[in-house]
């Protein structure tokens, strides 16, 4: 038996007038989804535990099958992993964005930019590697990552203080949670030395010159130390791999004891590589026995605010991962169960994400005769949610639901 999760991320919405009231889930035309819907089991996941923020982080943990309650120990940690950085017991990794500040006001901090302008990863390495050279003691080193998105690794104990994501306060006063850094002794040693290598490094000239935010500052936020998850191989036996071009979701499938197939042209939005995608699921699953397949549009479009691009996204999942996959297995006269899913909604009209339980499709190759008959909308997922048994409480209990493993 082969085991599949496909995740378009973000897919859930609310109605939307311009839609004649209707989601993008439901205007979109999602054939194959819809297909698996009505054949399959359809029921709704909590994936988001009451209390937590819905991130992508949090929500794709539970779809790996894993209860946050007792595996999620920050963003950081995972993202750490997805670089390959390898904390030590006594570690705690703290992301570390390049960002934009305006000081210009004495005693006031207003953040412009969380991601210094989108700074490239090439521009970003060199202010990484002179922080690091700079700044780095026993206690604190710098690991450079992808563009804005980089990591601070602090080695003991550290000042406790309450961390805020730098995307939520764009273009707003940040000086209470600046100040909260300031405070500390240590902290302010390395934000300001921090500061003033970046305030005359040759990248930010040239940035400033262009007309680009420049990297003047750096913002730490979801710290967290390694989590001890036992592996999908331990659990269950599992052996499989995760397809992502989402470093936060690699870094899950690190933890999960998964391989990740890096595909080449996979960018997290509407134009990824579907077919390298789907080439490499269906070519995992010639030796192993799951595949966890991640497609980031969705999530991106919803909170860009992007009607047409959200349409465009659920469609390609449907049309480019869902169809094609399946068809793949069927060729090849495979058994299997998959399950079809979102980690969490990204309603336009919001633009972020929200914690609704998530319409989840279970199919079974074997067995088509217990079909829910419905469409797989929001709307219906509210409808079977509402009954008895219809909302599953966590993603541990859609693992063990999906490999036959219930109690
Ligand atoms: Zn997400």
């Amino acid at each position: 038996m082969k085991y599949l999760i496909l995740v378009g991320d973000g897919m859930g919405d609310l109605p939307l007038p311009e839609l004649g009231n209707r989601t993008p889930l439901e205007a979109a035309n999602t054939p194959t989804l819809d297909k698996l819907c009505q054949k399959g089991e359809f029921f709704l996941t909590r994936t988001v535990p009451v209390g937590y923020p819905p991130g992508s982080d949090v929500a794709n943990l539970s779809l790996l099958g894993y209860r946050p309650e007792e595996f999620y120990t920050g963003r950081a940690p995972l993202e750490a992993a997805s670089m390959g950085v390898e904390l030590a017991e006594d570690e705690t990794a703290f992301r570390c964005n390049l960002v934009t500040l305006d000081r210009e006001t004495k005693d006031r901090v207003q953040l412009i930019d969380y991601s210094a302008g989108h700074i490239t990863s090439d521009e970003s390495k060199q202010l990484i590697d002179a922080l690091e050279a700079a700044c780095a003691t026993e206690r604190f080193h710098f690991k450079a990552g992808i563009s804005y998105r980089h990591i601070l690794v602090v080695k003991g104990k550290y000042p406790a203080l309450e961390t805020v994501p730098p995307h939520d306060y764009i273009e707003q006063d940040v000086t209470p949670p600046w100040q909260r850094y300031m405070a500390d002794p240590e902290w302010q040693e390395l934000l300001s030395k921090a500061d003033a290598v970046l305030a005359d490094h040759p990248v930010n000239q040239k940035r400033v010159a262009a007309g680009s935010n420049p990297a003047n500052g750096i913002w730490l936020w979801g710290e967290g130390k390694l989590p001890s998850m036992p592996t999908l191989h331990e659990r269950f036996g599992l052996q499989g791999s995760l397809i992502s071009a989402v470093d936060l979701l690699k870094g899950l499938g690190v933890n999960a004891g998964l391989d990740i197939l890096n595909i080449p042209g996979a960018t997290g939005y509407i134009d990824t590589n579907y077919q390298g995608k789907v080439d490499a699921a269906l070519n995992c699953l010639k030796t192993q026995d799951f595949v966890f397949v991640h497609v980031e549009g969705p999530d991106e479009a919803g909170h860009q605010g992007l009607l047409q691009d959200k349409l465009q996204g659920i469609e390609d999942f449907d049309q480019k991962i869902v169809a094609p996959i399946l068809q793949g297995l069927q060729e090849r006269g495979e058994e299997f169960r998959l399950v079809a899913t979102m980690d969490h909604f990204t309603p336009l009209s919001i633009r972020t994400h929200t914690d609704n339980p998530v319409p989840t499709i279970l199919y079974d190759s074997g067995e088509q005769h217990k079909g829910s008959g419905l469409n797989f909308t929001e709307k219906n997922g509210e409808l079977v949610g509402s009954k008895e048994g219809g909302t599953l409480p966590d993603g541990d209990t859609l693992m063990k639901k999906l490999l036959q493993q219930e109690q």
